[in-house]
């Protein structure tokens, strides 16, 4: 029999405290929806992953309730984590508009057939159990985003999204204020609100303007080959090159993987429109002024068709003197020195290279503080908790929500892995579910933490690894012991302590004497101790053998 509770209760997964791996759970008595399932890139504290994903166990521990997942939009930090997850997730249904699920079904590659994915348009809503879920137009960096009201018998959640207000959208598609107001009016129990640009002052710029700014380049440099970065998601900033592309007699080569699949995905489901004849395959014989070329890699990413173009490794082409670099983007904060390594390497070929300093080059998708305050207006909100940003933004985000009135014991700062449940007369902290960090290098690393431990201890320490034979019953050790190291500098002195350290863990009366597993432990104990010393942390490897 279904439970009677009325209230509606959220729990973290993901996205908070950190921008990255966005994953909410919505429940009301026996059924649950989730909201978002992304993926984080990792810096340099996990060394060679490619991914970081929520810990999903508490989605496994209630999978019979679980109703639905909803995309607000196809970014990688809300869709990215699906593929890993599909076998899990079964049929659940996943709903998303056109460009989010025509990007998820490309991800999940031949996993795509046993998902179950639905379309749906920004003003439709979704049942799930007793839980609706309405879609809400709202302007982002890539077409498709949506915020979320959903309704429950505990009272209207409202999921902002990642959102921005942007009066002259590209497809003439404004954020859908009158719908949000309305919802609003009729009483919005809690809203979750994203966070990522609380710190900037005023109000973000129209994705309009970069089209501005990318025509004084095209008519000022009407000999050189343009070669345009930007993310392969901006379907904006791509229609926008294209345009101009045409309108300036450019032929456009697609350069990069990422690039190709959504400029596919994008013109398929009517979020972009190329111009007939404008893509071509290859560069071929045509003059500078003739070609652009738009590539991935604005954050440098060391793989992508930027950093390739830069080292000279991609289709033969030499990029020179006759070339004007621009690239349509930001660093994201960690990504900097890898930018700033292409840049250099870009204009050391003599290219020339327009990028971060030039204003309106590139526009942010995420609201500014003046657009906050305005959502924080309409959606005016008994609760509220701010999401996706880390703890700064998290911060200044209650600070706004304080000054437009939403009272200070009404708001909350979520962390992962918490829990609350809301009811218009108050609300509570339950207990953590599980929730963290989940690695994939190539698959998901069962034990992630100590994989990304050891790695960290290998590049600051090094590795050490000590090879002995000893005959336990006469208490001594056969022979020489021998030192392979790896990133240790291994003097005379080094070894000398440690074939010492050795002998003298056989004479300890720390492990028992019948055990060579015990001692092979009180070696590497011994041997730890000696660099302890200095504060050096290397991976030890003892192995011992009977002599
Ligand atoms: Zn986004
Ligand atoms: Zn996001």
């Amino acid at each position: 029999m279904a439970k009677k509770t009325k209230y509606v209760k959220v729990s973290f997964l993901g996205g908070v405290g950190e921008i990255g791996k966005n994953m909410t759970v919505i429940e009301c008595g026996d059924d649950m929806i989730v909201v978002d399932m992304g993926i984080t890139f990792p810096k340099e504290d996990s060394p060679g992953m490619d991914a970081i994903i929520p810990d999903i166990t508490y989605l496994k521990q209630n999978i019979k309730r679980l109703r639905g997942i909803v995309l607000t939009h196809g970014h990688e930090d809300h869709i990215g984590a699906i593929p890993y997850y599909a076998e899990e997730l079964g049929k659940v249904p996943i709903y998303g508009t056109a460009l989010t699920i025509g990007l998820l079904r490309r991800k999940l590659e031949k996993n795509a057939k046993k998902c179950n994915l639905v379309t749906v348009a920004a003003g439709d809503a979704v049942t799930l159990g007793n839980i609706k879920v309405e879609f809400i137009k709202v302007c982002h960096s890539m077409a498709g985003a949506c915020a979320l009201a959903v309704y429950t018998a505990g009272g209207t959640v409202f999921v902002t999204g990642d959102f921005k207000i942007d009066n002259t959208p590209i497809d003439g598609k404004k954020t859908n204020i009158q719908r949000i107001a309305e919802i609003g009016a009729k009483g919005v129990t809690l809203m979750l609100g994203e966070s990522t640009n609380v710190e900037r002052k005023g109000s973000s710029t129209s994705e309009r303007a970069v089209g501005q700014t990318l025509e004084s380049i095209f008519a000022a440099n009407k000999k050189k080959r343009l070669i345009v970065a930007c993310f392969a998601s901006s379907n904006y900033r791509v229609q926008q090159v294209l345009t101009l592309a045409h309108k300036y007699g450019r032929k456009v080569v697609l350069a990069g993987k990422s690039m190709k699949s959504m400029v596919e995905v994008a013109s398929s489901c009517g979020e972009l429109n190329v111009p007939r004849g404008v893509i071509v395959d290859s560069i071929g014989k045509l003059k500078p002024g003739e070609a652009l070329i738009l590539a991935t890699g604005s954050q440098g990413e060391p793989l992508s068709a930027l950093n390739k173009l830069s080292k000279g490794e991609f289709n033969k082409i030499n990029v020179g003197k006759d070339d004007l670099v621009v690239l349509s983007s930001s660093p994201i904060p960690g990504n900097e020195k890898a930018v700033y390594d292409v840049i250099n390497a870009l204009f050391r070929k003599g290219a020339e290279v327009i990028y971060d300093s030039m204003n309106d080059i590139h526009v942010s998708g995420h609201a500014y503080e003046e657009e906050l305050k305005l959502m924080l207006s309409l959606v005016h909100p008994l609760y509220f908790m701010p999401v996706h940003g880390e703890y700064r933004h998290q911060h200044k985000h209650v600070e706004i929500a304080g000054t437009l009135g939403v009272p200070s014991k009404n708001i909350v700062i979520p962390n992962i892995g918490e829990s609350y449940s809301v009811t218009p007369k108050g609300f509570r902290k339950h207990s953590n579910v599980p929730a963290g960090n989940i690695y994939v290098d190539g698959v998901i690393l069962e034990d992630g933490d100590a994989v990304v431990r050891d790695r960290r201890s290998l590049a600051e320490y090094g590795m050490l690894l000590v090879l002995a034979a000893v005959d336990l019953d006469r208490g001594k050790l056969c022979g020489d012991v021998d030192i392979v190291a790896r990133g240790i500098n291994l003097t005379d002195e080094v070894q000398r302590n440690v074939k010492n350290a050795a002998a003298e863990a056989l004479r300890s009366a720390d492990f028992d004497k019948s055990d060579i597993d015990e001692y092979a432990k009180c070696l590497k104990k011994a041997v730890r101790k000696l660099f302890m010393k200095d504060r050096q942390f290397p991976i030890i490897i003892p192995v011992v053998v009977e002599g």
